[in-house]
């Protein structure tokens, strides 16, 4: 079988080519063809820079050639990677720390191809009444979901979250799900406004200078190093920071959070039943991210979207290609 894919290249910062080929489906690969793709931070990140390798990765599809589980018309969620099965992180069933992780040759494009045998790996079945434009932030909620577990936040504890972007909105929600005791640091004052839609505190700058001592957990999602030493006097002694972005230069905050005996977690991608679990909470209403995202409605559209989140006017957008 050939499909008439098209596709997106990143070939410089700020430089995107559009290819056209046929793409030829082999017996022993699974087609899909792209409902809808995700724009993402990192998808900005490389734009920019041209430096993270990622173009084009959250996507959701609908299956052409069935296979095993998998029948034509079902909706999945397609992963950029996967883990290999056979390194000792794999073997130990932390596949998100895959030191040989196999990626997927996704992108911005109509269709994906998946060898037949990694179906059960990288495709997830959307569930029934799950819009796709929310469905496609499952990779983004799942790194979340995997990011709590990590965390274990008690119903009582005081968050503080850092950074005002859409991965601190899927923190907000999922958080609010047992504890209302949430507030955000926002940098950019004109981002008060998704704290308000969200039902929580909106923290400026200068606003946590007489917080001593306050917070159980704080959770970063800005990656600012001088952020998160400033915020440490506002940490109990003895709480936990989650590291969810990459710091630039932890030299800059350590010190200050070993003096208040702060434990700094980490947590990286996310496993299986992580998915799972994010696919549910979108089920169950729980992630209302259709407030929070910008839809669009071609490959056309995919660097004007990336410039409207670079300049901070949208949080996330998605590219629908014709859904009916
Ligand atoms: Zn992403
Ligand atoms: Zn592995």
């Amino acid at each position: 079988m050939e499909l008439p894919d098209k596709k997106l290249k990143l070939i410089n910062a700020g430089k995107i080519v559009c290819e056209e080929e046929l793409l030829r489906i082999s017996d022993d690969e699974t087609a899909v063809k792209v409902d809808a793709i995700g724009v993402c931070s990192s998808d900005c990140r490389n734009y920019a820079h041209f430096d993270t390798g990622y173009f084009g990765h959250e996507l959701v599809g609908r299956i052409i050639t069935p296979h095993e589980a998998f029948q034509r018309d079902d909706r999945v969620v397609v992963m950029h990677r996967y883990g290999c099965r056979q390194c000792p992180a794999c073997r130990s069933g932390s596949y998100n720390l895959c030191m040989r992780p196999v990626k997927v040759d996704v992108g911005f494009r109509k269709f994906v191809k998946i060898r037949k045998h990694e179906a059960q790996y990288c495709l997830y079945k959307i569930p029934r009444g799950v819009c796709i434009s929310e469905a496609v932030f499952a990779d983004s909620a799942a790194c979340a979901v995997h990011a709590l577990k990590i965390t274990d936040i008690k119903p009582t504890e005081k968050v503080i979250i850092l950074g005002c972007g859409f991965m601190a909105v899927i923190f907000s929600l999922m958080i609010q799900i047992h504890n209302r005791n949430i507030s955000v640091y926002v940098r950019n004052p004109k981002k008060k406004a998704v704290c308000k839609s969200l039902g929580v505190e909106s923290l400026e700058p200068g606003q946590t200078d007489e917080i001593y001592g306050y917070f159980d957990v704080c959770i970063d999602t800005a990656g600012d190093a001088d952020l998160l030493k400033h915020i440490s006097k506002s940490m109990k002694c003895g709480s936990r920071c989650l590291c969810f972005s990459g710091v630039d230069d932890s030299n800059v905050f350590y010190s200050s959070y070993r003096d208040r005996e702060v434990r700094i977690l980490f947590s990286k991608h996310h496993n299986p039943d992580d998915v799972r679990q994010a696919l549910c909470m979108l089920k169950d209403g729980c992630l209302p991210f259709r407030h929070f995202i910008k839809s669009s409605y071609s490959l056309d559209a995919v660097e004007p979207v990336i410039k409207a989140m670079l300049q901070g006017s949208i949080l996330r957008g998605v590219i629908e290609m014709d859904s009916v």
